[in-house]
């Protein structure tokens, strides 16, 4: 058992239900055993509770769940900044080349690795992962996060059409692929299987219902919609009969409460009352659609129709791993919007950050913040003494104004450590004295 003391912030409550500030607890101390939180509260409680568990001091610097992110891509990695292009010429030219090369297995190891340390290293540690259209990547995939513990939800991305003809498959083998794969992966410790088809542009009708077929298997679903507005009149173009864009997916009944959609930038009200009636969420994800111009998301109209949203760094269109820089982009997003927007407080943005995501993905029994009985999932963002974000932060009148200098300021750089299910998995000394 180990006692963890410092300043521990979560949002246990939703933030858009009610008072935001309300959603928001902090605490002095977490007891942790077996990669569990059993207790919480003020330190001289929990040190008079259990006399003689070690203490672990986090001076300085905020303790949050660790970040979940619900919508990004493995196989692009290597392929973030490419600036300047809208969506369909990105993925031509910067993203689908790049994916083509996971064809090679020992490539596709390598970047499994960086990708997943990447997580690490910005505090993820569950995401929604948009998986390679190579089923040999998909095993170096899950193999390579089972070996670090992490929470990822993925699968093989299936497309017929469309696409460079190396990255397309068939129904069919799009079909015995992923059989094998939910067999290897799905529920083996933290991992999950999801079945991906890269968007309906690039997948036909046969292949929506092979989709279909293994969403019956009990695994998630996670695909893209309604992000540019080139790609949506591609879409009406190839599904004449379809009322909307969702409507390619929902007559193939992949719209459920397991489903994940990402982007959502130019949503119809008929597609809004679609989703909210599934139960299905979506990925924001601020830095893609402004890098891609995509557009700003109508987060004010998903929240009215009730419908549940998180954050995903979309990279590589987005621009990083770091979901607090997702957080402040979205706030940015809403301030441009004025009056249609919907204006975030520090609070909005941890949540979205951690327990909106955890929600999303079926995961909020186990992760998303500091509840009793969920695993100890951390994230311990400290600056380097002397930097700007030191200097704000101590400068902090409350835990909720210091949350809102930590979403403005902090870097990778600020992740002093990481716990996943208890166990410590990055040390990292950080770029200067802290
Ligand atoms: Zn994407």
């Amino acid at each position: 058992m180990t006692i963890y003391a410092g300043t521990i912030v979560d949002t246990p409550g939703d933030p858009f239900a009610g008072d935001p500030a309300g959603a928001l607890r902090q605490d002095e101390a977490l007891l942790v055993r077996d990669g569990v939180i059993r207790a919480r509260g003020p330190l001289a409680t929990l040190r008079a509770g259990h006399p003689g568990e070690p203490v672990t001091r986090l001076d300085g610097g905020l303790l949050v769940p660790g970040f979940v992110d619900t919508h990004v891509h493995f196989p692009q990695i290597r392929a973030i900044g490419g600036l300047g292009l809208p969506l369909l010429d990105w993925l031509e030219q910067c993203a689908l080349p790049e994916e083509s090369k996971l064809a090679e297995v020992a490539y596709a190891r390598a970047v499994a690795a960086e990708f997943l340390d990447g997580l690490i290293a910005s505090g993820t540690t569950s995401a929604l992962v948009f998986g390679s259209h190579f089923a040999a990547a998909m095993d170096e995939l899950f193999a390579a996060a089972e070996r670090r513990g992490l929470n990822i939800t993925s699968g093989l991305v299936v497309s017929d059409r469309i696409l460079r003809p190396d990255l397309l498959n068939t129904p069919q083998s799009a079909l015995a692929d992923s059989e094998d794969l939910i067999l290897r992966w799905h529920d083996r410790g933290r991992l999950r299987y999801a079945v991906t088809p890269r968007f309906s542009l690039s997948a036909s009708d046969e292949m929506l219902d092979a989709c279909a077929q293994l969403l019956g298997k009990g695994v998630w679903f996670t695909s893209h919609i309604n992000e540019n507005l080139a790609e949506i009149a591609t879409v009406a173009g190839l599904f004449p009969e379809a009322r909307h864009y969702l409507d390619t997916y929902r007559r193939h009944g992949l719209v459920t409460a397991r489903s994940v959609y990402a982007h959502n930038v130019h949503p119809g009200d008929a597609e809004l009352a679609v989703l909210a009636e599934h139960g299905a969420s979506v990925a924001h994800c601020p830095t893609s659609n402004c890098a891609l111009g995509s557009g700003l998301f109508p987060l004010r109209r998903h929240v009215e129709h009730g419908i549940h949203v998180a954050l995903g760094s979309d990279v590589g269109a987005g621009a990083g791993l770091f979901l607090p820089k997702e957080a402040l982009q979205a706030y940015f997003i809403q301030q441009l919007l004025g009056p249609d927007g919907l204006s975030l407080t520090p609070a909005h943005l941890l949540y979205l950050a951690t327990r909106a995501g955890a929600q999303a993905l079926g995961l909020d029994g186990r992760v998303g913040d500091f509840a009793v009985g969920k695993d100890f999932d951390a994230v311990w963002l400290r600056p380097a003494g002397g930097s700007t974000l030191a200097v704000n932060v101590r400068h902090a009148k409350d835990v909720s104004d210091a949350l809102a200098r930590v979403f403005a300021l902090a870097t990778p750089a600020d992740v002093a450590d990481v716990w996943i299910r208890g166990v410590r998995v990055r040390d990292a000394a950080g770029p200067g004295p802290r």
